[in-house]
């Protein structure tokens, strides 16, 4: 059997930074991912723009807190032009190639094409996770695991006890499939840069570039179909985005609700209502809306994204006030400047609780870190929270930085043959400012 130091499962954003972070510090590591290539939602879902990164100062400048190898992401990004003059669009296909490339600098192997099916364990340790890939069907052994599926799989797969979505009845927010259209006329749209307006100074501005008609209000025009029945998709209006390419509207506006991104029957009706609600937008913009009526469906993301499923229960759980107050943990590990964002899971509607102007908050390295086995972390989405914490750390540049960390976490208990939730944070802190990382 293959033997690695650490094996990191999932090559999103968090799993690039996690084997990374570990690699550059010596160690053997092994990524696996069950698509071609890497980068996560960004890529497999084509979750674009990066959600804010930056707390403004008192004179009004930008100051990014999610640093270390998501600063190294955007620096490649910009240098290849792979960002939209918007600044915030960026191309995805240049992102899946800055991560393959840095793969290759820092010595991580990657195995593509692999699922990860299940782990073994054996006195409260994972000794080898098992796979499949079109070698076969057969087991890698590690000494250390990191968990960065999105869903905790590798958790679940181990024992590790969790839960999913709200704690009233376990729904998790809507699962959502991002579409393109191509053709369109866009010199009939235009770009609004705030998402949600605040009425109060004091808390931050979502920055995303969204579009609007120029002579349209197409909101209002979307509600009247809905309320006349002719558009099902229960969401309450038309989000769609700026592209890198000229033309091609980006819509993130599908929604699922009600199913459970973690049930393999759940997730295949998702998938096909989803492809039967971008179909009815694309009718209703091509027909209704200035600029689209030349316009044709492009392509949809290779699959429907789930904001929410597992997540672990730690040895910390992170509640919504922890968000909301700025809580900063003395186990710091990442720092977050996203507040809460609900996309309801009944239907309806989106709950924002935004963080004040220059403040962020922080996330404890015990939330982590799972239960019942003691080599395993658990970075991005699916780490130890409630359903309302959850939504607003779970934004990628957050994500990266989790990741980075629980990649140093790893290496220091290798080193010091100790377990997940044992690591010595100060050595943790002193790696983490080593690297420009922010905590
Ligand atoms: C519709 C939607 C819109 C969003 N909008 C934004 C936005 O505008 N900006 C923003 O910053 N964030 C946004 N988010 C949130 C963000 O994209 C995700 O929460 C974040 O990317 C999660 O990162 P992750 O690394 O935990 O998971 P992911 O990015 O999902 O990465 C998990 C990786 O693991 C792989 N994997 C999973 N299971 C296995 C397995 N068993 N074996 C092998 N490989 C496996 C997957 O293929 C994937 O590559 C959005 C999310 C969704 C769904």
């Amino acid at each position: 059997m293959e033997q690695y130091d650490l094996i990191v499962s999932g090559g999103g954003l968090t799993g690039c930074a996690a084997a990374i972070a570990a690699a550059r510090e010596g160690k053997k590591v092994l990524l696996l991912e069950q698509y071609g290539f890497l980068g996560g939602a960004a890529t497999t879902i084509f979750v674009n723009p990066f959600m804010p990164y930056t707390i403004q100062d008192e004179e009004g400048n930008q100051t990014p807190i999610n640093t270390g190898i998501f600063s190294e992401i955007l620096k490649q990004l910009r240098e290849m032009g792979g960002f939209h003059k918007n600044e915030l669009t960026f191309n995805e296909e240049y992102l899946k190639l800055i991560l393959d490339r840095m793969m290759r600098k820092y010595g991580v192997t990657v195995l593509f094409h692999t699922f990860v099916t299940g782990t073994k364990v054996e006195n409260g340790k994972i000794v080898s996770v098992h796979v499949a890939n079109k070698t076969g069907s057969y087991d890698i052994g590690g000494d250390y695991f990191i968990d960065t599926t999105g869903d905790a799989d590798l958790a679940a797969r181990s024992g590790c006890p969790y839960h999913l979505g709200r704690e009233n009845d376990q729904m998790c927010q809507p699962m959502t499939l991002c579409f393109r259209l191509g053709n369109v006329d866009t010199s009939k749209l235009h770009e609004i840069k705030t998402h949600i307006p605040s009425d109060n100074p004091n808390f931050k501005q979502r920055e995303t570039a969204m579009l609007h008609g120029n002579h349209i209000d197409i909101n209002a025009l979307y509600k009247k179909f809905q309320d006349e029945g002719k558009i099902k998709n229960p969401r309450e209006d038309v989000l769609m985005f700026t592209h890198m390419a000229d033309g091609v509207v980006h819509f993130n506006s599908t929604r699922i609700i009600k199913r459970c991104p973690v049930d393999a029957s759940d997730v295949s009706e998702a998938e096909m209502d989803a492809r039967e609600q971008a179909y009815e937008l694309y009718l209703f913009m091509k027909e209704h809306v200035e600029g689209f009526e030349n316009s044709m469906l492009l392509s949809s993301a290779p699959q429907i994204g789930a904001r929410e499923s597992r997540m672990i229960n730690g040895h910390y759980t992170i509640v919504q006030q922890d968000i909301i107050d700025c809580t900063k943990f003395e186990d710091s590990i990442a720092r977050g400047a996203y507040g809460v964002d609900i996309h309801s899971p009944d239907g309806k509607g989106t709950t924002i609780h935004d963080i004040p102007v220059g403040e962020y908050y922080t996330i404890p390295y015990r939330a982590l870190i799972p239960q019942k086995v003691s080599n395993l972390i658990v970075a991005g989405r699916c780490i130890s929270s409630v359903h309302e914490a959850q939504a607003a750390y779970r934004v990628m540049p957050i994500c990266c930085s989790m990741g980075e960390a629980a990649g140093l976490a790893a290496s220091i208990a290798l080193a010091d043959g100790a377990e997940a939730k044992d690591v010595d944070i100060q050595k943790l802190h002193k790696l983490l400012d080593k690297y420009d990382c922010l905590y």
